[in-house]
């Protein structure tokens, strides 16, 4: 521990009096990993977490300079009963503000020394709106100013169909106007997992996501994962982007997340496939934030991380330099929250 603190120490200093051209990012011998994971849960969906001083600790281990602080958009909540001698035996699953409690706590007794942290309100439940808003007041009454960003929740999740999750409805999404303004007003981003559709019915789920963006043009909308799943291996790479692009070009506000190994193990790592994402990563890389996805638990080691942050950064190294500095190195994540701070450029070759 003390070794990792003298030698942060070394870097930082190094850096403050480096030159131009030693700050710049060179690509053919620094690592290709990503710097800022937007896409992390602290909290589990059962269980016990992970606690957060040691992830913390992953993060610095692992060169990770900022991270965002979700909760998990689906919680067993019968946990703390079932762990202090009640019932263990039910199967449902809901959105919970437990999370955000937890979270919060752990960033107001932790202040964080080397990782950046965006703390996330995780507890919507997009099918049953009416109380989100009122929940938005009392984690800022609670926790004034801590809270920024809002998600990842979930529109519709195939994943957790046998857990009593049904998709939001048409008419539900029309009910989320009052929380969707609350949002606007705070200029608070909010990330949705909206799964495209399925092996069977690749677009089935996509009108959902349509009328999102079509009833929330002004909101930020940060799609999860380009939509994909464990439940759409198969999706056509060509008509994928070409739908990804056509939603980018007609909603300005919209934003999408490649986080989730999903992506790396079914599209970016086989060759056929990987050329339609690098093009149109390369062309939407503004609007593109990436991530692990990790959902740690108290069984999560640092191994676990490291091997989610090398599949979901293998992307990186296919992009343009233009798209690495944005995606890898942070820039369109910096720009989103309005930070006022640059990502090193990539050194030119002589
Ligand atoms: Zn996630």
């Amino acid at each position: 521990m003390k070794r990792g603190w003298r030698w942060l120490g070394l870097s930082w200093a190094v850096l403050a009096i480096g030159t131009e051209a030693a700050q710049c990012f060179d690509r053919a011998a620094q690592s290709h990993r990503f710097v800022v994971d937007s896409h992390l849960h602290f909290q589990p969906f059962s269980g016990p977490a992970l606690p957060h001083e040691e992830l913390i600790g992953y993060l610095e281990r692992a060169g990770i300079q900022y991270a965002n602080v979700y909760g998990i958009g689906q919680t067993r909540i019968q946990d703390w009963g079932c762990f202090h001698g009640g019932r263990c035996d039910s199967d449902v699953i809901m959105p919970t503000m437990k999370n955000d409690f937890l979270n919060a706590k752990n960033l107001a007794d932790h202040p964080s020394r080397n990782v950046g942290l965006t703390l996330s309100m995780t507890f919507p439940d997009l099918q049953h709106p009416d109380t989100i808003v009122d929940r938005m007041d009392i984690l800022d009454s609670e926790f004034p100013g801590f809270f920024q960003w809002m998600g990842e929740a979930n529109v519709v999740k195939q994943a957790l169909f046998v857990w009593g999750h049904e998709p939001a409805t048409l008419e539900d999404i029309d009910a989320w106007a009052p929380f969707m303004a609350k949002l606007r007003e705070r200029q608070m981003p909010l990330a949705l997992h909206s799964d495209f559709g399925n092996d069977q019915d690749p677009l089935k789920y996509l009108p959902l996501m349509q009328a999102i963006l079509e009833r929330y043009p002004d909101n930020v909308v940060v799609w999860m994962h380009l939509g994909m799943s464990r439940e759409q291996r198969d999706m056509e790479p060509r008509q994928h982007t070409r739908i990804l692009s056509e939603l980018m070009d007609e909603y300005p506000n919209l934003w999408l997340d490649i986080s989730w190994n999903v992506l790396y193990d079914y599209y970016f790592s086989e060759p056929t496939r990987r050329p339609f994402y690098v093009d149109f990563l390369n062309q939407y890389s503004d609007r593109v934030l990436t991530g692990t996805d990790i959902v740690a638990s108290e069984h999560t080691g640092y191994s676990q991380y490291e091997r989610a942050l090398d599949d979901t950064s293998y992307i990186n190294q296919f992009l343009d330099d233009n798209a690495f500095r944005n995606i890898a190195l942070g820039q369109s994540y910096f720009n989103l929250l309005g930070w006022d701070k640059s990502a090193p450029a990539i050194c030119t070759k002589e």
